[in-house]
C-alpha cells in the first residue's frame, strides 16, 4: 500500500516530515502521526498546540489530545493536562497501559508522571503577554483562531491512525474541552473503512460526531471528499449559528485517497505521500447552498 500522511494548517507540512519518514520506512501509522504532531506540540510559535499555547483564562496552559488506532479502534485521550509538552504521547500511554480510555486533569498529570513523562512550564513569553493584554481588556480573545493539528495516516500495510492535539481555545474558561481529544468529533480511524479529523470552534464540531460520521459515508462507498462535504453541509444546516466559524475536516480513505473541506476560505491540508508534499487549500462553503 503507497503510505501517505494528511495534516491540518501550514505547520502540517513541518509535522508531516517525521511521520513520512517512519511510514516510507514501513513504520506503522500509529507511530507516525504521533511522532508528527509532536512538531507543532513543541513548536512555542504554534499558540494553539502543545508547549507555547494560549492558557486558559487563568493563565494557564491546558491541553487536551487523543489518538485512535485503526487496527483495533483503540482510543487514548487526554484533557485539561497541565505541564506536559506532548499530550499526544501521553494519549497513547492511557490506550498502551492503562485499562481506560480518557484520563482528566490532575489524574492525566499524574498518570504521564508515573510514565516518565517530565513536567514544564508551558506557558512562553508570548503566551504571558497575550494573556495579560486580553485580561487587561487591551485585546478580545482571539474568536476565530484556528492551530488543532489533526493528523491521519496511511501505512505500507494499510493500517489507519489519526491523532488530534490542541490548548484549545485561547482564553477559555478553565476545564474547557473542545472536539479534539473526543474520538467521532475531533478524529476516528478504521482500518475497514477509513479515517478523518477536525479542527475548528470544538464547540459547534462536536455536536455532529463529524470525524465518524465522515468515515461511515466512505464506508458506504463515498470518496474522502463528498464525505467531508456531505458532513460540513449538515453541520452547517443542522446547526446554523456554526456557520459563521470555520470548521474544517481532513480525510484518508483505506486506499489512500484524500479529501478536505473547510466552513470558510482559508484551510489548509497539509499531504505528503511518494507523489505529494504540499500545501493545499480545501474547498469551503459560505453559505448553506453547497461547496463553493
Ligand atoms: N478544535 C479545537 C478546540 O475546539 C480548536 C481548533 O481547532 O482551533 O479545542
Amino acid at each position: 500500500m503507497p503510505p501517505i500522511v494528511v495534516s491540518t494548517w501550514r505547520f502540517g507540512l513541518a509535522a508531516n516530515q517525521p511521520a513520512w519518514k517512519i511510514l516510507k520506512q514501513g513504520g506503522s501509522a500509529l507511530d507516525a502521526v504521533i511522532q508528527g504532531v509532536e512538531v507543532a506540540e513543541r513548536d512555542p510559535a504554534v499558540k494553539s498546540v502543545g508547549y507555547g499555547g494560549y492558557p486558559n483564562a487563568e493563565g494557564e496552559v491546558e491541553v487536551d489530545a487523543a489518538v485512535v488506532d485503526g487496527r483495533s479502534l483503540g482510543y487514548g485521550a487526554v484533557a485539561g493536562l497541565k505541564n506536559i509538552a506532548t499530550p499526544t504521547a501521553v494519549a497513547r500511554r492511557v490506550m498502551e497501559k492503562t485499562d481506560h480510555v480518557f484520563l482528566v486533569g490532575e489524574g492525566a498529570l499524574q498518570f504521564a508522571r508515573t510514565q516518565g513523562f517530565q513536567a514544564c512550564e508551558m506557558l512562553t513569553e508570548d503566551g504571558r503577554k497575550a494573556w495579560e493584554a486580553w485580561k487587561n481588556g487591551q485585546t478580545d480573545a482571539p474568536a476565530d483562531v484556528h492551530d488543532t493539528i489533526g493528523m491521519i495516516a496511511l501505512d505500507q500495510r494499510g493500517n489507519l491512525a489519526a491523532a488530534c492535539t490542541t490548548s484549545g481555545a485561547a482564553f477559555k474558561l478553565p476545564g474547557r474541552v473542545g472536539d479534539s481529544p473526543l474520538i467521532g468529533s475531533g478524529l476516528y480511524a478504521d482500518n475497514d473503512a477509513g479515517a478523518a479529523a477536525a479542527t475548528g470552534r470544538g464547540e459547534e464540531i462536536a455536536r455532529t460526531c463529524g470525524s465518524y460520521a465522515i468515515v461511515e459515508h466512505m464506508r458506504q462507498g463515498k470518496s474522502p471528499q463528498a464525505a467531508c462535504e456531505a458532513v460540513v453541509q449538515h453541520l452547517v444546516a443542522r446547526v446554523p449559528k456554526a456557520q459563521p466559524h470555520q470548521m474544517a475536516y481532513i480525510a484518508l480513505d483505506k486506499r489512500g485517497n484524500w479529501g478536505a473541506v473547510a466552513t470558510r476560505s482559508g484551510f489548509l491540508a497539509a499531504v505528503t505521500s511518494n507523489a505529494e508534499n504540499h500545501l493545499c487549500e480545501s474547498r469551503y462553503f459560505i453559505d448553506r447552498g453547497g461547496v463553493v
